[in-house]
């Protein structure tokens, strides 16, 4: 292999490994060994579909942006980082000059140079540069792997603590049990939620919920023939409340909502079973445009908000969390795969389930030099 082999996505459906140079470092950058990379659903949306939105593949790109690795070089204006630490790696560099980086909401920034969002390489290689100040040195009782998942965990921080501001004692409902769904449920847990509802319509996915980091589950019902998709989250919030004695206003009724599905149905009965005065919160990406209960929202007053990304003091507060043993990042990765089994890992996040039948939550590819066995 080269100095720096990089998983390069060319076009829809055609990864290969490419050997590149190893990246200069700026005077404010560090370049970072890559260790551990888990497998995001933007991940994949790429391979299959070659864009995201307005994000569109147009010529080749490194993959991966959920990654923690070791201090290999620091710039010369680097003081907070030397050789050899061990770092979790926020992968979207900002301008810091326009009108969103100065005012504390730098995830809003319009220059951002996010990793494998194109047209910007991503962390699949030996080596990649970042500036200084994105890499938060991991605690000594955390690994590299949890490293790693501080990026979706740094994902639920923003919309469960820094977006919704969620307070102790309240109660949550999160829609969609995938990596972010449980990962809101954790932070929820970790802030002091009083409740935490779980729905999915997967059953699988809520036992491990269950267990994981929710007090209660929930199944919708299945759409009957004919039903507007509307109709069907009428009823389904109705049945929700009921099932789950749930009401609209007081110590039963729900204070925040969070929709880490992106599914239209769950983002209307989301809307329809938050409280008077509730918040809701959407974090999951599904189908661009949605019809929603607008006049509910209006007369209920909900505080209905978008979190993107994350922002300042998020990553901190999820390694915080972690390091402190109230949020658990190791059952979350079910797969672990060697940098040269990378197709493989896609394949497997892809199809939701390895060979064997196992399901995936995470998957996590080494970097180069190390082993999918070395979890330290
Ligand atoms: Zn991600
Ligand atoms: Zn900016």
């Amino acid at each position: 292999m080269s100095n720096n082999p990089s998983f390069v996505l060319r076009k829809i459906e055609d990864v290969v490994y490419e050997e590149r140079s190893i990246p200069d470092v700026k005077d404010d950058e560090v370049l970072v060994a890559v260790k551990k990379t888990g497998i995001c659903g933007s991940d994949v949306h790429y391979l299959v579909h070659g864009r995201i939105g307005d994000f569109v593949v147009e010529k080749p790109m490194v993959l991966g942006h959920e990654s923690a690795g070791i201090i290999h070089k620091v710039g010369k204006n680097v003081k907070n980082l030397k050789q050899g630490d061990r770092v979790a790696m926020e992968p979207g560099a900002t301008c810091r000059v326009c009108d969103d980086c100065k005012r504390g909401r730098y995830e809003l920034c319009p220059d951002i140079v996010f990793a494998a969002t194109p047209p910007y390489d991503g962390t699949l290689a030996r080596y990649y540069p970042i500036p200084a100040d994105l890499c938060y040195k991991l605690p000594d009782n955390l690994t590299l792997e949890d490293g790693a998942m501080m990026e979706p965990l740094s994902v639920a921080v923003h919309s469960v603590a820094n977006i919704s501001q969620l307070r102790a004692n309240q109660s949550v409902v999160v829609f969609g049990a995938g990596p972010v769904g449980l990962l809101c449920m954790a932070v929820a847990r970790a802030l002091g939620a009083s409740r935490i509802i779980a729905v999915d319509i997967v059953p699988s996915r809520l036992e491990f919920a269950k267990q994981y980091a929710a007090t209660d589950t929930y199944t919708p019902p299945k759409p009957q023939d004919g039903e507007s998709r509307i109709a069907y989250s009428q009823r389904n919030a109705k049945t929700m409340m009921e099932q789950l004695g749930i009401a609209e206003r007081g110590p039963t009724a729900i204070d925040l909502v969070v929709d880490a599905s992106g599914a239209e149905v769950s983002i209307q009965t989301g809307i329809l079973i938050a409280k008077h005065g509730g918040s809701y919160v959407q974090v999951g990406m599904g189908q661009p445009e949605v019809q929603i209960p607008i006049t509910t929202l209006l007369v209920k007053e909900i505080n209905f908000r978008g979190s993107f990304r994350y922002g300042p003091g998020d990553y901190p507060l999820a390694i915080a969390l972690v390091s402190q043993g109230k949020i658990d990042l190791k059952p979350l990765v079910t797969h672990r795969f060697s940098f040269d089994q990378a197709v493989e890992a896609f394949q497997v996040t892809r199809n939701g389930k390895s060979a064997d039948g196992k399901a995936v939550i995470k998957a996590v590819i080494s970097g180069p030099d190390v082993s999918p066995d070395d979890l330290s």
